[in-house]
C-alpha cells in the first residue's frame, strides 16, 4: 500500500486529537473530490513497517493523548489496500484497545465485500459513501455531502 500524509497529530479528522493516514488509490471518481491526488494507487510513497511502527508508538504516546486512528485517502477499502488496512487495525485493536478507529471510504456499507467486512469488523466509525457534489454540505461534521452516513460499529 502507498501513502500520501501521515498526521501524528490532528484534531480535524475525527473527534479529539488523533493520528490521521491518508492512503492512495481510490476508483470512485466523484466529481468535485477534494483530494484527486490520492486517486492512483501507485501515487505517493510506500508504507512501510518502519512508518507502521511509528503510527503505533504515536498511538501509545501519553506526552500528547490520541483519541484514535482515522484512515482516509484515497479509499482505505480499495481492494488493492484491504490486506495492508487489515492488519493495520488488527494491530492497533490489539496493541491499542483503548483508541478508537475511525474510517472514510467511497463504498457503500451495505455493498462491500466480504474482505472489506473483515476491516470494518475491527473499527468503531465508518463514513461511508461517495462525494455528491450536489450534496455538498460543509457545516455538516466529518463528511462532505449529505448522503454520507457515520455509522457507529461500537
Ligand atoms: S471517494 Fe473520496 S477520494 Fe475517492 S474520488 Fe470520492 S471524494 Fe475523492
Amino acid at each position: 500500500m502507498n501513502i500520501h500524509q501521515y498526521y501524528e497529530v490532528d484534531i480535524v479528522n475525527g473527534p479529539g486529537t488523533r493520528c490521521t493516514l491518508f492512503v492512495a488509490g481510490c476508483e470512485h471518481q466523484c466529481p468535485g473530490c477534494y483530494n484527486k491526488s490520492t486517486w492512483r494507487l501507485n501515487s505517493g510513497v510506500p508504507f512501510t513497517i518502519q512508518m507502521e511502527e511509528r503510527l503505533l508508538r504515536d498511538l501509545r504516546d501519553t506526552r500528547i493523548p490520541r483519541q484514535g486512528l482515522s484512515l482516509s485517502g484515497g479509499d482505505p477499502l480499495h481492494p488493492a489496500n484491504v490486506p495492508d488496512v487489515l492488519r493495520l487495525v488488527k494491530r492497533v485493536r490489539r496493541e491499542c484497545p483503548d483508541k478508537d478507529i475511525w474510517l472514510w471510504t467511497g463504498y457503500s456499507l451495505d455493498q462491500l465485500s466480504a474482505a472489506q467486512r473483515q476491516v470494518v469488523d475491527e473499527i468503531n466509525v465508518l463514513v461511508d459513501g461517495k462525494f455528491i457534489q450536489a450534496l455538498k454540505d460543509p457545516m455538516l461534521p466529518w463528511r462532505g455531502s449529505s448522503n454520507q452516513v457515520i455509522h457507529y460499529l461500537r
